[in-house]
């Protein structure tokens, strides 16, 4: 099959954990990949960027990434003039695809205006959504849902990663459910495995001997890092010898620049770690490359994932491949990965007292985190990437030639 990818939120080649670029970048690549390899050719259209002004990059012999230059700033008012960049790229080198498949509703849009355009059937994977980013972090954006619901109507299918993202679609926007298919991301278990913790922590220069509490994702309020912070200042509290046996690592971020460091958010979990006075052990690490991550799982003890929300939580998904220890917030796809002391530990959002207790209890108990990371391993050998890609592939064509039907 040809397949035409759509980008254009970031580039699947950007630094990861830094600015917006995270599980969604993963997927793209993952995906694609994989596809590539079992022999579909796949373009992935997305905008330039400093880290690779290159217009063309090849991923594998089937499947490029393709950068065109964005033109506005604003994100909503480039996508029509993206679109036709696309649609002038694909014109000019005669290329032909069979299906498009658009990541994000940015993405989305664009992908709208090729439908338009080629009149070919059109796939959306939204990644994250206004409805949920509302209704659990209280982050409003009206032309967002505007935007999505728009969508919504000119989609063939939409590629959702969870049950619950299927009701929310179901809920938030009143999307058909014959219009859902759920096809949960996979994880890359030749990367990510686990390493001895020893091993591990000699090479990323970690100290043997302190009991390391690991957060890694993009440094953003969704992921409520200063809810893990308020959990270990309860933990500081109440045991004299928190502060020097324990350290806390935020994975994510580009720490050397000043624009790191002005962010809100940012500002908020720095000044609450001074507040509480835990520089001495809670730190900001910075973004690490992907394929260091198993390391860092293999380091830690405990990985916590404390988000307000997460339509899926590759990060919970690579920890389980590393046999971590998780401990989770009960919100979005996290419960759906995590069983509640069967692969992980599970607390109520917003509950810091039990954050607290289950992380003390897991920290204390090497057979529970051993066990729980032995059922965690088992339980991500179900999500690899060549299983979902045959899944995707089996929805293209079933589309592909639904639309023909349709055409004649
Ligand atoms: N990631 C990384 N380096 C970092 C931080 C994050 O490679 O410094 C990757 C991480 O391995 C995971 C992705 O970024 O694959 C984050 O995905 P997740 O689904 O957890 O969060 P999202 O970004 O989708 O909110």
């Amino acid at each position: 099959m040809k397949i035409a990818m759509i980008s254009y939120w970031s580039c699947p080649l950007t630094r990861l954990g830094v600015l917006r670029s995270g599980g969604m970048n993963v997927y793209v690549l993952n995906l694609a990949d994989q596809l590539g390899r079992m022999g579909h050719q796949v373009d992935i259209f997305t905008s330039s960027h400093k880290e690779n002004d290159d217009r063309v990059i090849s991923v594998n012999p089937k499947v490029k990434i393709i950068h065109l230059p964005r033109v506005k700033k604003d994100l909503y008012k480039d996508v029509s003039l993206f679109a036709q960049k696309v649609i002038d790229y694909i014109n000019d080198k005669h290329l032909a695809y069979d299906i498009l498949h658009g990541h994000y509703f940015y993405s989305g849009l664009i992908g709208k205006y090729l439908k338009n355009e080629f009149n070919l059937p059109l796939v959306v994977s939204f990644h994250s959504l206004g409805y949920t980013k509302d209704k659990f972090g209280g982050i409003k954006d009206r032309r967002r849902i505007r935007a999505e619901k728009d969508l919504i109507g000119t989609v063939d299918l939409v590629i959702a990663s969870t049950e619950i993202e299927k009701q929310d679609l179901i809920d938030g926007y009143a999307l058909p459910k014959e219009k859902i298919t759920i096809v949960s991301p996979g994880v890359n278990h030749y990367i990510f495995r686990k390493h001895r913790q020893s091993n591990s922590r000699e090479k990323l220069h970690l100290p043997q001997t302190k009991k390391i509490i690991l957060f890694v994702g993009r440094i953003d309020p969704i992921k409520d890092i200063s809810f893990l912070i308020e959990a270990v200042d309860l933990l500081a509290n109440q045991y004299r010898s928190f502060k020097n046996n324990f350290r806390v690592l935020l994975i994510g971020g580009d720490i050397n620049s000043r624009q790191f460091w002005q962010t809100n958010e940012v500002k908020k979990i720095k000044k609450l770690i001074e507040d509480k006075k835990l520089c001495c052990c809670v730190k900001f690490i910075g973004s690490r490359p992907h394929n260091l991550l198993p390391y860092y799982y293999s380091s830690s003890d405990v990985v916590v994932m404390p988000s307000k929300y997460e339509s899926f939580g590759l990060v919970v998904l690579e920890a389980m491949a590393c046999e971590g220890a998780i401990i989770a917030s009960r919100a979005g796809g996290l419960q759906y990965l995590v069983k509640d002391k069967i692969n992980g530990r599970l607390f109520d959002s917003g509950n810091v007292e039990q954050l607290k207790n289950v992380l003390w209890e897991l920290l204390n108990d090497p057979k529970q985190r051993k066990a729980l990371g032995q059922s965690a391993l088992k339980y991500s050998q179900s999500f690899c990437w060549d299983k979902q890609a045959k899944k995707i592939i089996k929805i293209y064509r079933d589309i592909v030639q639904f639309s023909q039907k349709d055409k004649k």
